[in-house]
Order: C-alpha cells, then sequence, then structure tokens
C-alpha cells in the first residue's frame, strides 16, 4: 500500500465517524423534542406568574391592551412593569397560562379615561366623549344666544376616575342660560312718524323685516275712531319679547308717556326706512346702540295711552307711516 491510499482509508473512516455521530445527535434532539418543548416562564414585578408557549402573540395582546385599553373611552393603560420572560424547558403536558398572565397584567394597570371638560367661566360643569361634540354643543350654544356664550371653553382630560359622559342635547340644554336684560331709563329725542299712508298702495323697501313679536292684530293701521292709527297693535303678554324687525341704530328709546306711546323705541334701517314700537314695559337698548335683526330690545306693556298690554308696531318710510301688514302679520 502506498502512502496515498493510507491516507485515503483514513479519511473515509473519519468521514464515517462524524457521519454517525451526526445521526445520532439529530436522533437524541428528535426524541428531546418530541417529549419537550420551548416554553417561557413569565414574570412580573419579579414574581412568577405563569408559563406561555406563545411569547409573541401573548406580548402582543399586552401591548394592544396598554396602548388602548378594553372600556369604553379609556385612552391608554399605565402599568409599572411588564412582564419579563425565561426560555425554559418544560415537558408537554405543564399547562400554560396565557390567559391569567394577561388578567395579572391588566389588574395591575390602571387605566386611564379621555374625555373632554365643558368649563363655564374656567369651571369644569359636563363632560361628553369627543371633542367634536363638545365643539358642537357650544357652538349651538352660541347660536340660540345663551348668555353664557363668550365663557364657555372646552378641555382634555385624561383621569383615572372616569366622570358621568352627557350627550350633546344634555349639554346644550343643561348649560343655556336665558339672556338677562337690563332694562334702561332713557329720555331722548322722540320721533314721530311725519304723516301717514293713506292709500292702500304698498312703497317697496329694500330689506326684509321679521315680525317684532308673533302674536295676532287687535288693531289694524288707517282711520280709526276718527283718527288715524299709525301701525298695528298686537296683542301680547306682559314682558314678551321684543325684537328688531331689521337691523340697525337705535334712534330713540324714551321712557315715559311719550305722547301716548309709553315707553317707546325707534330703529333707524337705513334708507328712509324705521320701525317703531311703542306701549313697552321696558326698553333694553340706548338712542345710538346698533341692534341686528331678532336682537330683543325691549318687552311688551301697557304704557302711555293704551288699554291692555300689546305692542303698537310702525313702519316708516321717510317718515311717512305704512300699513305694517303691507309687509308683515
Ligand atoms: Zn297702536
Amino acid at each position: 500500500m502506498n502512502i496515498v491510499k493510507k491516507i485515503f482509508i483514513h479519511i473515509r473512516s473519519w468521514i464515517k465517524l462524524i457521519s454517525l455521530t451526526a445521526i445520532a445527535l439529530c436522533m437524541i434532539v428528535g426524541a428531546i423534542a418530541f417529549i419537550y418543548k420551548p416554553t417561557y416562564s413569565v414574570s412580573l414585578n419579579g414574581e412568577f406568574i405563569g408559563y406561555t408557549r406563545n411569547k409573541s402573540e401573548l406580548q402582543k395582546q399586552i401591548n394592544e391592551y396598554v396602548e388602548n385599553g378594553d372600556g369604553e373611552n379609556v385612552a391608554f393603560v399605565q402599568v409599572d412593569n411588564l412582564p419579563e420572560y425565561k426560555l425554559c424547558l418544560l415537558k408537554k403536558d405543564v399547562s400554560e397560562n396565557d390567559t391569567e398572565i394577561f388578567e395579572t397584567v391588566k389588574n395591575l394597570g390602571t387605566p386611564y379615561y379621555k374625555y373632554y371638560a365643558i368649563l363655564d367661566e374656567g369651571e369644569e360643569k359636563l363632560y361628553v366623549a369627543t371633542y367634536e361634540e363638545a365643539e358642537q354643543a357650544i357652538n349651538e350654544l352660541k347660536e340660540k344666544n345663551s348668555n353664557n356664550k363668550d365663557d364657555l371653553s372646552i378641555l382634555e382630560k385624561y383621569e383615572v376616575e372616569t366622570k358621568d359622559i352627557v350627550t350633546k342635547e344634555e349639554v346644550i340644554s343643561k348649560l343655556y342660560e336665558e339672556k338677562k336684560y337690563e332694562p334702561v331709563q332713557v329720555k331722548s329725542t322722540v320721533k314721530y312718524a311725519s304723516g301717514t299712508n293713506s292709500s292702500s298702495k304698498k312703497v317697496p323697501i329694500s330689506i326684509g323685516l321679521i315680525k317684532p313679536v308673533s302674536g295676532t292684530v287687535t288693531s289694524r293701521f288707517g282711520s280709526r275712531w276718527g283718527s288715524n292709527h299709525k301701525g298695528v297693535d298686537i296683542g301680547a303678554a306682559k314682558g314678551t319679547k321684543i325684537k328688531a324687525a331689521a337691523s340697525g341704530t337705535v334712534v330713540t328709546s324714551s321712557t315715559g308717556y311719550n305722547g301716548g306711546y309709553g315707553n317707546y323705541m325707534v330703529i333707524s334701517h337705513g334708507n328712509g326706512v324705521e320701525t317703531a314700537y311703542g306701549h313697552c314695559s321696558a326698553l333694553y337698548v340706548k338712542p345710538g346702540q346698533k341692534v341686528s335683526q331678532g336682537e330683543v330690545i325691549g318687552a311688551v306693556g301697557n304704557t302711555g295711552r293704551s288699554y291692555g298690554n300689546h305692542l303698537h308696531f310702525e313702519i316708516r318710510v321717510n317718515g311717512v307711516a305704512q300699513n305694517p301688514q303691507n309687509y308683515l302679520y
């Protein structure tokens, strides 16, 4: 035998040995894997809380819970520590505790609730679930001209304790405050109609008017009892709000008898158009004040030469009293 052949045989026996060892190892590992499988021992704050074979799935579930919570209005959950996992080999018949582990983590967490407080002059009044609801409630209170409309604000809250969450509608009904009107005592220049349009012809005006009070006409425009009635009388209870028929500037606001008109107001709407309001129980505007259409300017009463609570309402064009029923009522 030459040296080359000797070496060749030597190598071949080595390969044989290595192969056999590898096969044996595989069989051992296979046997272990058959009896055992990888399991994680889970501990929280240093305390053993259970076993899991599905580490990534369990941790995903826990992360999800911490980020979003699982209750209504929960913003997030605060946990002091997250579970620790240690790989161990255990027999197949050891039971997993994924559910218990999750429950343990959950019980030690502190949920934080997120909601929105509606403040009136900085004081928390009511709570709603979303910012949109809070915003809509305040906007509607503004539209309804609630007395507190300028004092309302929204605050985002993250709290451990939940509050009574109410609906937008509840916010509106509970926070709505009727506007308080302060009666004014004024003596100003009193502007009366310079004439009466006795024809049935309607003089066109370029503005839209609204009814200053709703009610029934108790006395019409035109001649009555041998004189001229320069407006219409609308019967309404004492204190009924009188609204400006259109936007404009107050030219007369005068308390007293005022030639029979009683507490009396005149508003100029421009282009020679004026509206007048007589027999009021209270006046809320002053001469020179700008008013918008629908704004409350006074209250129905029985002052001056009047028999029963009603509003005497006039529409004038260039000083001449027109029949209001050509435009309203
Ligand atoms: Zn009248």
